[in-house]
């Protein structure tokens, strides 16, 4: 986890976006410091994260964003997508309208950000299967369409938290070199 005695190679930044409590925030909770809490107060104030990770003998800043309780459909403002490089689009397996959202947020993301900018979907709880209403197929199959790169995750038990970041920064960095 961070060390601040690194010398930085590159900072990315990158964004977090999805409906109200879907875990973006235990997402990066998860990646930033390797916790989580089970009642999440909802975000306030606090605007990133950051943990440096070493990629191809490079070391690479992450500098995660997370929406201070804007999930409202259009209340994330241009200023929060301005610089970013990847995004992370987050729905909640568990609840369909979170998924049936995501063209929203992806249209958002697509007037807003760079055109050039690296997304994942992210179907996040995956520990809470038993509830599911999302199938993975349905899930895969958007994220093909439409070209972004697609995993599910836990971040109650950290199942591929650290996958789905180290796939958007490996991308931005062949992207970049
Ligand atoms: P946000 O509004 O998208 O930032 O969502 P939060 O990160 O605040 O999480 C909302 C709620 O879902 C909280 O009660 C979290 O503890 C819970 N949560 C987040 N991720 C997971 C997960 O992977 N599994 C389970 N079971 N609960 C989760
Ligand atoms: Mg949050």
């Amino acid at each position: 986890y961070g060390d601040a005695s690194q010398k930085v190679d590159y900072v990315f930044k990158v964004v977090l976006i999805g409906d109200s409590a879907v875990g973006k925030s235990q997402i990066l909770s998860r990646f930033a410091r390797n916790e989580f809490s089970l009642d999440s107060k909802a975000t306030i104030g606090v605007e990133f994260q950051t943990r440096t990770m070493v990629i191809q003998h490079k070391s690479v800043k992450a500098q995660i964003w997370d929406t201070a309780g804007q999930e409202r459909y259009r209340a994330v403002t241009s200023a929060y997508y301005r610089g970013a490089v990847g995004a992370m689009l987050v729905y909640d397996i568990t609840k369909r309208q979170t998924f049936d959202h995501i063209p929203r947020w992806l249209e958002e993301l697509r007037a807003h950000a760079d055109k050039n900018i690296v997304i994942i979907l992210i179907g996040n709880k995956t520990d809470l299967e038993d509830q599911r209403a999302v199938p993975t197929e349905d899930a895969k199959e958007f994220a093909e369409k439409e070209g972004l790169f697609f995993l599910e995750t836990s971040a109650l038990e950290a199942t591929n938290v650290e996958e789905a970041f180290v796939t958007v920064l490996t991308e931005i960095f062949n992207i970049v070199n």
